[in-house]
């Protein structure tokens, strides 16, 4: 199958060549036929499937190829639940357009709203957009929804968790009712089963390779170990192994602040990136981190979501989520577009709880190896495994004996996960 194959124009296929890209994902290969014909798709694909390109490319097809407007009104719109996961699709519409007649604008909250009006005045063909934003300069009238032909929901399944249900519900008020409806989620709880049932017309689903694509290429590891000890442990992980680029998650915003600065202390480059950040701050620490100035990037799940950072080798659960669903999220960051990659997770007595909250999700155990020296020192981990609590000193970042995976090929079951919305988003 090729990207000609899928009945892309030619401004698009030249764009799709300068990407570099050589043939389509499964999400793309199922979605963008569909798309093309005109379907409403309910699309199960996470960050890392290629499915913003699964997305873009016919919605700029249908948009150049169906134009009647001399002038510019909005005709597509795309909500996104995280100011990262907007500016990321908006770069990705604007590469993919790079040799069509089309305007796009992103919109979203924590920067001047000024500069934005302005663009949306000048007329846009498409908008990327975090919902509450919209909405706030929907009321100040710097455009109107009233000929969209074409919505995309992405990583609605988020925008559920972040409690923009509301949100949503009003923009949809403001669009006209016929328009092409387009809904992408990492998972299907019954919420967004019910959001899709509201507004989408005989969707036709499509899956991206198994859901496990991204959990199977991730050698996932965890270690028992006790809190205080975890700071010191993961110095050693990223000094010892020489990881140049290490992605970390904690629990919370404090918790990111806190061992960022510790991080720096001990001479490593780190930045953190969670809600409490300005724009600014998150998008400079973003940069820093893709360019290799920033050796680790401290992260809490909301903020760390739809971060598009290819070919991660490390990620850390520093802490692991008290939403199982965060933990698939997570390993989503690395074994990313092919590459094979790592996530370790520490784990404290506290947080055992958790972790068989996320086996059940997995629907199989993680093998858990106490490191000589971080021994925790209630070794009752021991009881819950079987052949590794032995201590292991080598924990680099290079397998000695490259077939020995933790668990790869971790399964995830949608029908069990059931989001629990209201636990979720505090202090992240
Ligand atoms: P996404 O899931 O949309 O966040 O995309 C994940 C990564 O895969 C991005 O870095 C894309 O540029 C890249 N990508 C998307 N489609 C393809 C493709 N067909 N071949 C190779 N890489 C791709």
């Amino acid at each position: 199958m090729t990207f000609k194959t899928l009945g892309l124009s030619e401004p698009l296929l030249r764009a799709i060549d300068k990407k570099g890209y050589k043939e389509p994902s499964t999400i793309q290969e199922k979605a963008i036929p569909l798309i093309l014909e005109g379907k409403d798709v309910l699309a199960s694909a996470q960050t890392g499937t290629g499915k913003t390109a699964g997305f873009t490319l016919p919605m700029l097809q249908i948009l150049t190829t169906e134009s009647k407007w001399k002038r510019r009104p909005l005709r597509a719109l795309v909500l996104t639940p995280t100011r990262e996961l907007a500016a990321q699709v908006y770069e990705n519409v604007r590469e993919y357009s790079t040799f069509l007649d089309i305007r796009s604008t992103v919109v979203f909250g924590g920067v001047n709203a000024k500069p934005q009006i302005a663009t949306l005045r000048n007329g846009v063909d498409i908008m990327i957009a975090t919902p509450g934003r919209l909405l706030d300069l929907h009321n100040q009238k710097a455009f109107s929804l009233a000929r969209i032909e074409i919505l995309v929901l992405d990583e609605a399944d988020r925008m559920l968790d972040m409690g923009f249900l509301r949100d949503i519900k009003k923009i949809l008020a403001l669009m006209p009712a016929k328009r092409q409806n387009l809904l992408f989620s990492a998972t299907f709880s019954k919420e967004i089963k019910k959001l899709a049932g509201s507004f989408l017309h005989h969707p036709v689903m499509v899956e991206a390779t198994p859901e496990n694509t991204t959990a199977e290429k991730v050698d996932q590891k965890a270690y028992s170990i006790d809190k205080p000890k975890k700071t010191a442990f993961i110095i050693q992980l990223i000094t010892e192994g020489k990881w140049e680029q290490v992605l970390v998650f904690t629990r919370t915003k404090h918790g990111a602040n806190k061992l960022c600065k510790k991080m720096i202390g001990a001479g490593i480059t780190a930045a953190a990136i969670h809600g409490n950040k300005s724009q600014g701050a998150r998008t400079k620490a973003l940069a820093g981190f893709k360019k290799g100035e920033v050796r680790v990037l401290v992260a809490t799940d909301i903020a760390a979501r739809g971060l598009d950072i290819p070919l991660l080798p490390h990620v850390v659960n520093f802490e692991l989520p008290n939403v199982p669903e965060d933990y698939v999220h997570r390993i989503g960051r690395t074994g990313r577009a092919g590459a094979s990659g790592e996530a370790i997770s520490l784990v404290s007595q506290e947080e055992k709880a958790y972790l068989r909250d996320i086996e059940k999700l997995l629907g199989q155990k993680l093998e858990i190896e106490i490191v000589k020296g971080f021994e925790p020192d209630n070794s009752s981990v021991k009881e819950n495994n079987n052949s590794s609590s032995k201590p292991k000193q080598n924990h680099s970042s290079k397998r000695k004996d490259g077939k020995k995976k933790f668990y790869g090929g971790a399964k995830t079951n949608n029908n069990r996960r059931n989001y629990k919305s209201n636990n979720k988003t505090q202090s992240r």
